[in-house]
């Protein structure tokens, strides 16, 4: 049945050429979380695999990741914590950057976001290169909580993404062609 579902999702993640520039080819999520079932789907699919390991918080990476993150960390009780973009979160942070395709960017974390009996999940809903989730990563772990692993809807394959996180568990449910 995981299958199925997973697929049905799969299914809904449209990809659309030369967007935002020539050459990506860019996978639309907003059809997947139009479509009622597919975005029950997503997080029945992660509620089964995280419901019973003792996780505490969910910290989502801005902004994508925000939507998933907010469903799951309702559905399993526990709290939500945001990785951000520069200059969003108010109070004293940790900040990385890191790069992209051109330039490079900065997330941060508040200082006091996460405890030393915290094991969390890093969610965002696309696995490409690897390079937003590593520095989700090394920002997470400037605190004491304990990672259990890197969520996603889906992965792209190709860019070898899982390669560069090769120090932590990565879990999706769809891989996008
Ligand atoms: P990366 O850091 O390369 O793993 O890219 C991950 C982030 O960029 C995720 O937040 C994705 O939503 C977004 N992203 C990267 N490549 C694509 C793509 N081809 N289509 C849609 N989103 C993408």
């Amino acid at each position: 049945a995981a299958d199925m579902r997973s697929s049905y999702i799969a299914r809904r993640i449209t990809p659309v050429e030369n967007f935002p520039q020539p050459g990506i080819r860019f996978r639309d999520i907003t059809p997947a979380l139009q479509d009622a079932r597919a975005l029950r789907n997503s997080i029945d699919l992660f509620a089964e695999r995280y419901e019973n390991v003792g996780i505490t918080q969910i910290v989502a990476i801005e902004a994508r990741g925000f939507i998933f993150s907010a469903a799951l960390a309702d559905r399993l009780g526990v709290g939500l914590t945001l990785i951000r973009k520069p200059g969003k979160l108010p109070r004293e942070v940790f900040s990385t950057s890191y790069m992209l395709e051109y330039g490079d960017d900065v997330l941060e974390l508040h200082k006091d976001g996460l405890k030393v009996r915290d094991k969390v999940i890093i969610m965002d809903d696309m696995l490409a290169t690897g390079g937003t989730m590593s520095a989700a990563v090394e920002l997470v772990r400037k605190t004491p909580a304990q990672i259990y692993e890197a969520a996603f809807v889906c992965e792209l394959l190709y860019l070898n993404g899982r390669k560069a996180l090769d120090s932590i568990g990565v879990n999706s449910f769809a891989i996008c062609s």
